[in-house]
């Protein structure tokens, strides 16, 4: 199944706010929050958690990487629900407290507030995002038991960002992986995500897809189930071939450089899509940041390079 709306994707497992900017919420005894979406976004996901947990509360709110569209609302959440732990790994700490980083993060969530009536979202909070600390640091392989029925894995998967955490809820074979699984795009097409490491990318979904999992959130768009959870992975690792091959083609073309690269890829790639699609200036700045990773990884075996 390719469930693509909010409310139960299986018993005690949500998706809340907006299916392309989702926050994952897992019922129990001490509910789980993954992820926190669009800083415009904060008073849609109290709604949507309040109306699932009713008096109860969340316990934590795990962070998957520290990127604008998955830590908005951290800060917003945390108000309405002060005991409720913010957890991630110590490298989204350390991104949280460089003040550049930090307005990037704000400017990028201000932008996507203005572009979120694509989305048919009208009900907007325009309050600027504001840091937070995390209240955990998550260690790679740590075992979270929120309560007695609950384990949740901590999986260190680098590739898209070097401080990315997928959450594996063991019982119910749930994987929250966000980016680090690649995010398809409405019409099958799975946009590869590597930002900072092509292979440490595809190392991370090899891993990651010997899990099985019978429920599979990527970023944005859409939870996957049982078969289309179980073939998503190695797909996504054939389009990141795919891509590979066309950027490299783009930068031989090119003779390495970076932004008429950028603006080919565009042209295949964003351009000629319809309907809802990442905003441009994230769109252009990961694209960027994929093209110089690409470029570096061709070193000096790339045509342009005399040595
Ligand atoms: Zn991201």
């Amino acid at each position: 199944m390719r469930w693509d709306k909010t409310g139960k994707v299986v018993e005690n497992f949500y998706v809340v706010g907006h299916p392309v900017m989702p926050v994952y919420l897992l019922d129990g005894e001490a509910p789980l929050l993954f992820d926190a979406g669009l800083r415009a976004l904060g008073p849609r996901y109290e709604k949507g958690i309040k109306a699932i947990l009713k008096d109860k509360m969340p316990e934590m709110l795990l962070l998957t990487h520290s990127h604008f569209d998955h830590l908005g609302a951290a800060g917003y959440l945390k108000q309405i629900w002060p005991q409720m732990k913010i957890a991630g790994s110590q490298k989204v700490q350390d991104i949280l407290h460089r003040q550049r980083a930090v307005e990037t993060i704000r400017s990028l969530n201000r932008e996507a507030a203005g572009q979120i009536q694509t989305l048919g979202i009208s009900s907007i909070d325009e309050t600027p995002f504001e840091p937070f600390d995390l209240d955990v640091i998550l260690e790679p392989g740590l075992l979270l038991t929120p309560d007695p029925h609950t384990r949740v894995v901590c999986i260190h998967s680098p590739g898209h960002t070097w401080d990315f955490m997928s959450y594996w809820i063991s019982q119910k074979r749930i994987l929250v992986a966000s980016e680090a699984v690649g995010c398809d795009d409405g019409t099958g097409y799975i946009c590869p995500e590597f930002l900072v490491d092509y292979d440490a990318y595809c190392h991370s979904l090899t891993r990651l897809s010997t899990l099985n999992p019978r429920v599979l959130c990527p970023g944005h768009g859409m939870v996957l189930t049982d078969a289309d959870a179980e073939n998503h992975m190695a797909r996504a690792l054939g389009y990141a071939r795919e891509y590979v091959s066309m950027v490299e083609g783009f930068l031989k073309a090119e003779a390495g450089d970076i932004e008429q690269t950028v603006m080919r890829v565009k042209e295949r790639e964003w351009d000629p899509k319809s309907g809802p699609k990442q905003i441009e200036s994230a769109y252009l700045l990961n694209t960027r940041v994929r093209v110089r990773c690409l470029k570096e990884r061709m070193g000096a075996s790339a045509p342009w390079s005399s040595g």
